[in-house]
């Protein structure tokens, strides 16, 4: 085995970071591993809603990551593909071939954003299709846009669209939003967007780049709906392929744990998106990550 660390973090999103800073603070010799960029899915937001602030996902990511190089928590760029108990602690498996030891674990590999699987998604990814409106919005300046969903991240980046597009629709499966009531009432109130409710996306249509959305109704009737970029947020995938098949999951794929936040496997541990029962509250996964830290330094004291 090439380290063996106290506690190792998988995945370097806000969660895995936090987490990794408190225990280092407790005295624990920690790694954090990521297999892509640092930051995970707040990334992608500017402005963080309800945190307080209000900096954006990236500089929040990369305060955390620097206080964690300045603490020496080991930083390793691999991706994770096994964990396993041995004698009492766990080894720690990447695709590179790397074995990194570890007395607890903490898997913090969140969550991933959930594709339509129409036709044209795939062919027309950044030519129209997107999954970052903060990052694509300025592309789309006096366009119209569509997006799929009906949660707070659907009403969210509708809000970052409207703020470019000439008008943002809004397309949402049932009849009800999922979204928190202030991000809903703020999408109520904006007179660039619209809501279209019982409506399912079909396809994704379009030449060089995405020109029209093909939209069926409950009663079957489809429209081609012109739009020149389409932002799907239906919902999250958690990462869990490469965590034991021992580990208790929910009918969504996520780590089932028990109130500490530790899972059927004792020593290692699930937190913010990956978790089921996570609330999606970037300060509930913060405040995750600080109470396991404490619970894993006090285990191993
Ligand atoms: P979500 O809350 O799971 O909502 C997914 C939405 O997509 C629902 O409206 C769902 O409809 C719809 N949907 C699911 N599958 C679909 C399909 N195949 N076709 C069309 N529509 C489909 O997902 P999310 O908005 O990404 O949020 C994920 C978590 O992060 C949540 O816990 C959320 O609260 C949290 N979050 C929080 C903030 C914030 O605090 N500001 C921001 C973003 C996200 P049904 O309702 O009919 O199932």
């Amino acid at each position: 085995m090439s380290q063996t660390y106290d506690l190792i973090v998988i995945g370097e999103g806000v969660s895995g970071l936090t987490c990794a800073s408190h225990a280092t603070q407790a005295g624990l010799r920690v790694a954090t591993i990521e297999s892509t960029l640092f930051g995970g899915l707040v990334l992608n937001v500017n402005e963080l809603d309800g945190y307080p602030g209000h900096e954006s996902g990236t500089d929040l990511a990369s305060q955390l990551m620097a206080s964690n190089a300045e603490a020496d928590v080991a930083s390793i760029q691999e991706e994770v593909t096994g964990i396993r108990p041995v004698g009492g602690s766990f080894e720690v498996t990447t695709s590179t071939g790397g074995k990194y030891g570890a007395r607890q674990v903490v898997i913090a590999s969140g969550a991933k954003l959930k594709k339509l699987g129409v036709p044209g998604e795939n062919e027309f990814e950044g030519r129209g299709v997107s999954s970052c409106a903060d990052c694509d919005a300025p592309m789309y300046i006096n366009e119209e846009a569509i997006v799929v969903g009906g949660g707070d991240s659907a009403m969210q980046e509708a809000l970052v669209l409207a703020k470019f597009c000439s008008k943002v629709q809004i397309v949402v499966r049932g009849d009800k939003l999922r979204a928190q009531k202030h991000l809903a009432d703020e999408v109520a109130a904006n007179p660039k967007i619209s809501i279209r409710r019982g409506a399912t996306v079909e396809a994704i249509l379009g030449g060089q780049m995405v020109e029209k959305i093909r939209i069926r109704d409950t009663g079957g009737n489809t429209e081609d709906v012109p739009s020149a970029g389409i932002f799907a947020y239906i919902g999250l995938e958690p990462n869990t392929a490469f965590a034991p098949k021992e580990i208790s999951r929910d009918g969504k794929d996520c780590l089932v744990t028990d109130a500490s936040c530790e899972t059927s496997m004792k020593g290692v541990w699930a937190i913010g998106a990956v978790r089921a029962g996570y609330s999606g509250l970037l300060k509930d996964a913060v405040g995750e990550a600080q109470r396991v830290a404490e619970a894993v330094a006090k285990r191993l004291a």
